[in-house]
């Protein structure tokens, strides 16, 4: 039999989804509870951590005012490296110096703790140090969750699952299947104390000025992957993240902590970290799958937000706008649920989120990039010839030697040749267009 308490919904989770939906179901008047297994929100949380403006202003529109922002971000670079030079493109607004700022870098454990003092303010009740364990399902209706606590039964109309990439939940409760080593990445990161001054020198910004890296080559020891740099205000964060099958099927063995001492280490990168101070390491886990990998995101009494659903846009390198607003979207169809006489919870009166996601840059975007995660993970050489080729015509063509630049054209051409051939080549241009169409 059921027993109270009883909430018009239950969170579980509080990253950037949890926070979404409990903040905006409880703005909306719904009784909302919401559990976190960490010592307070943002404690167990990892991310680079650019934060996308767009989709937090949909939800708290003025955010800007006392939100704790690192850098709003004027430059993005993106870099391709070989094993001692880089070849990039710098792309710089002015007009990224105009409020309100599209980007911005932020220290997640702060962010998150900021966010949560909102989603209380709101009205929300927070619960930490508590894991939920598994739903409870009566029937086929999922009407609460049993947490690691002495009475540990909360029910509730609603529950909003927001617990993060492989959601164990979701997956003991037969909701998705065991997340696949090819639909995830391994990333770590490390955030590296350097005083304010020597960052605005060392990356060309003014106070409050920020600069994104992004970086693809060498530096992934020719597993598919990325790296980053950004600039904080009185710290940097670099990373590099790789597909976890290929972490496992490596003949090198390379571990993710190997390959990132291993790019702090390359020539274009150590001098822009030099003396920084380590303040923190963690690695984590990233939904790369994309559109193919999405699962059913709601059922009778249920919906999944955020990393639990596997809502990662790696084309972009965006994850956390992802998971804001498909927590407002879920919380919008809560209350719409709510109002509607609020006896049924059932899919068919929940299946308006997923209306709502497909008609959303969320659904749009990852249905573009469909194709990219197996056609990059299937053509590791992406990610090793030709950053090489690229970085040495671009050193070939550069270096004044007293050789025709005819001649180095050729060299190149040559280059190109002996590690492509024209179908190989061809072949690569139509796989990338589809990945990237
Ligand atoms: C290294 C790295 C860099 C990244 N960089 C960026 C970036 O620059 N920009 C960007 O937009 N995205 C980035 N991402 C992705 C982004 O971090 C995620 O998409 C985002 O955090 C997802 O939010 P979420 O709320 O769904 O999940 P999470 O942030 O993972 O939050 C899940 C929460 O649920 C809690 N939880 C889990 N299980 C339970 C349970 N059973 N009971 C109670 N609580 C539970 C966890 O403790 C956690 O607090 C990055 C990710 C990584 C790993």
């Amino acid at each position: 039999m059921i027993t109270s308490p009883k909430f018009d919904a239950i969170v579980v989770g509080a990253g950037p989804s949890g926070n979404a939906a409990a903040y905006v179901m409880a703005k909306g008047g719904l009784k909302v509870l919401q559990i976190e297994r960490g010592e307070y929100p943002g404690s167990k949380n990892v991310q680079g951590a650019i934060l996308y403006a767009n989709a937090l202003e949909e939800i708290i529109p003025d955010f800007h005012d006392d939100a704790p922002l690192e850098r709003h971000i004027i430059e993005q670079r993106l870099w391709m490296l070989d094993d001692t030079s880089f070849v990039g493109t710098h792309a710089r607004s002015e007009d990224y110096n105009n409020p309100p700022y599209n980007r911005y870098t932020i220290i997640r454990a702060q962010f998150d703790k900021w966010f949560s003092s909102k989603v209380r303010e709101a009205g929300a009740l927070l619960i930490c140090e508590t894991t939920v364990n598994r739903l409870i399902v009566d029937g086929d209706q999922v009407v609460g969750v049993q947490c690691d606590r002495e009475h540990g039964e909360v029910y509730a109309d609603i529950v909003v699952l927001a617990d993060g990439v492989n959601s164990t939940l979701a997956r003991k409760a037969g909701f998705h299947g065991e997340i696949k080593a090819g639909n995830v990445a391994l990333a770590v990161k490390e955030i590296l104390f350097m005083p304010e001054e020597i960052i605005c020198q060392r990356f060309n910004v003014a106070d409050y000025e920020g600069v994104v890296i992004e970086m693809v080559g060498r530096i992934t020891d020719g597993m598919a992957g990325t790296g980053f740099l950004y600039t904080n205000k009185e710290s940097l964060t670099i990373g590099v993240g790789c597909m976890l099958s290929d972490f496992k099927n490596n003949s090198n063995r390379t571990s993710p902590y190997v390959l990132l001492e291993k790019m702090k280490r390359h020539p274009s990168i150590a001098p822009l970290i030099a003396g920084g101070e380590m303040k923190e390491y963690c690695a984590h886990l990233i939904p790369e799958g994309g559109f193919n990998a999405i699962p059913e995101v709601y059922g009778n009494g249920w919906m999944i937000v955020g990393d639990s659903g596997g809502f990662v846009n790696s084309a972009h390198r965006e994850g956390s706008n992802l998971a804001m607003t498909t927590g407002r979207l879920a919380a919008e169809t809560a209350i719409a649920a709510k109002a509607t006489g609020g006896h049924s919870y059932r899919a068919c009166a929940l299946s308006g989120y997923k209306a709502a996601l497909d008609k959303s840059f969320v659904m749009k975007d990852l249905f573009k990039y469909r194709d990219m995660p197996k056609i990059l993970h299937r053509n590791p050489h992406f990610f090793t010839t030709y950053p090489d080729l690229v970085a040495k015509a671009a050193r070939t063509m550069i270096t004044v030697d007293g050789v025709d630049k005819q001649t180095k054209k050729g060299e190149v051409m040559a280059s190109f040749r002996k590690s492509r051939s024209l179908t190989g080549l061809v072949g690569d241009a139509y796989k990338l267009w589809r990945a990237f169409r």
